[in-house]
């Protein structure tokens, strides 16, 4: 079983900001850097190579800015090649609580904002032929108890009456036409999501970026910020650059160049499987329409087929960030619960595991603004595929000295009481959510 994304090994042979070979170990010494360190001084220093810092570096360049992107591992290592590459609608907090919390107005303007991203995204996609398999395959979300079918026609009436929104519901007689198990209560259909490949996504990103005119250093670690004459100076284990503004794009991966930011950020695991190829029989009666599927609990699950016929399987399986335990333990949690719900898949081998940390916000919202004179833009709480590539470019069009007005801008976004970046809270959130599950 390899030990790192699957997504790597899809990339083209030479890619930029490391070869592939480089990538095909999680635990490799970063690679040094194949652009020059940046050094001297810059309009904009970005710090973290994936979507939201390469969206931002590719927006900020095109507008004539210079733009140093400085990446402590490779291009896209952190969660932009890790994850699931679900395109999803929506936020991470479901229709009635976006509302109980925002009210309908307010609520309407920020699903609008998701849904939008997707198309920003497929035309970004477009525009710079980035070959990435995306595809709108729509989704299926899976009522895990009968409760939670029954639910689903709420939702569906509030998405339609408030956000204008059409999804269907399929009922458990007839799921089967959407995912091969009898496993789940009846399923909610959205047809605008859609299914992506991310890392060959975040590469062609960082090629868009650079051909604007931005500069990517890989292997260059951020050690600090700190206020200097005309902006900023950006300490780096190699020396230092001076910069007029930073982007601190580190979503769940901030530490303490950032302290500020990192007292925002939670960083939660999440970890996925991936099977070998399966026989296109096999594929086409697990998900006959290659939707991707996710399914109603908190610790939910979520799945889809990739081009070559694997399930890719992931949820919450550790709360912890991924390391060399954590992975194994987890795999083991996933394949177990991939078998129960498709039996037939009891002697498939697993070719890949991996895990990538997510970044939580306390309101499970994606946030972006200044805090301390430095830009940011994360939280995106798992549905960060497309919000990361339209905060990025908010921000950078804010920096262009374009509109400081946004429904997710927060300039007074606050740190999370007793947290200083170590999330001692997780496993009592973690018994909370497990709880809910139970009960709800
Ligand atoms: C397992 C998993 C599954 C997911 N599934 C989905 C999904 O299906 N759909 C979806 O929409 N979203 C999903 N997400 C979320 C999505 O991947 C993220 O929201 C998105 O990739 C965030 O992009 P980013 O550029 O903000 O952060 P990242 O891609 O994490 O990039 C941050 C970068 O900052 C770098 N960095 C950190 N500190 C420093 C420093 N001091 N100096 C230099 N560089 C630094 C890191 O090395 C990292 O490369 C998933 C996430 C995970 C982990």
């Amino acid at each position: 079983m390899n030990e790192y994304p699957y997504w790597w090994d899809t990339l083209p042979s030479r890619t930029l900001g490391s070869e592939n070979s480089e990538l095909r170990t999680e635990n490799s010494a970063p690679a040094t850097s194949h652009q020059p360190p940046a050094t001297g001084r810059v309009d904009v220093a970005i710090i973290g190579a994936g979507y939201t810092g390469l969206a931002a570096a590719r927006l900020l360049a095109k507008s004539g800015a210079s733009v140093a992107v400085l990446e402590r591992e490779r291009v896209g290592w952190g969660a932009s090649s890790r994850n699931g590459g679900q395109l999803l609608t929506g936020l991470k907090l479901d229709p009635s609580t976006l509302i109980k919390k925002h009210g309908e107005a307010r609520a309407r303007q920020l699903f609008d904002v998701a849904k939008e991203s997707i198309a920003r995204l497929e035309s970004l996609v477009a525009q710079e032929t980035i070959d990435c398999e995306l595809t709108r395959t729509g989704h299926l979300q899976a009522a895990c108890k009968p409760s939670h079918f029954a639910a689903f026609r709420d939702e569906q009436a509030l998405l339609a009456r408030v956000f204008n929104h059409r999804v269907e519901l399929v009922s458990r007689a007839d799921q089967r036409s959407e995912v091969g198990t009898d496993g789940y209560h009846g399923l909610m259909i959205d047809e605008h999501s859609g299914a992506i490949n991310p890392a060959r996504y975040v590469h062609g990103l960082a090629a868009a970026a650079v051909r604007a005119g931005a500069s990517i250093a890989t292997g260059v670690a951020v050690t600090g910020v700190q206020r200097a004459s005309n902006g900023w100076r950006v300490s780096t284990a190699d020396g230092a650059i001076s910069a007029r503004n930073v982007f601190a794009a580190t979503n769940g991966y901030t530490g303490g160049a950032t302290p500020n930011l990192q007292r925002r950020f939670v960083p939660i695991g999440s970890y996925i499987i991936a099977t070998e190829p399966l026989t296109p029989d096999r594929a086409a009666a697990i998900l006959p329409k290659k939707r991707m599927a996710f399914d109603s609990k908190n610790f939910l699950h979520y799945f889809r087929v990739t081009p070559d016929r694997r399930l890719v399987f992931g949820g919450r399986a550790e709360f912890t960030s991924p390391d060399e335990n954590t992975t194994r333990r987890a795999a083991a949690i996933l394949q177990r619960a991939m078998t129960d719900l498709f039996p037939e898949l009891a002697g498939t081998r697993i070719d890949y595991a991996w895990g990538g940390n997510v970044a939580f916000t306390r309101d499970q919202m994606p946030h972006a603004g200044v805090i301390d004179g430095v830009f940011y833009a994360g939280g995106y709480c798992g549905h960060g595929i497309a919000m990361a590539t339209h905060l990025g470019e908010a921000i950078a069009d804010r920096i262009s000295g374009g509109s400081a007005v946004h429904p997710l801008f927060d300039d007074r976004f606050p740190a999370i009481p007793f947290y200083d970046g170590r999330p001692w809270f997780l496993p009592l959130v973690g018994a909370y959510y497990r709880l809910m599950d139970l009960i709800s």
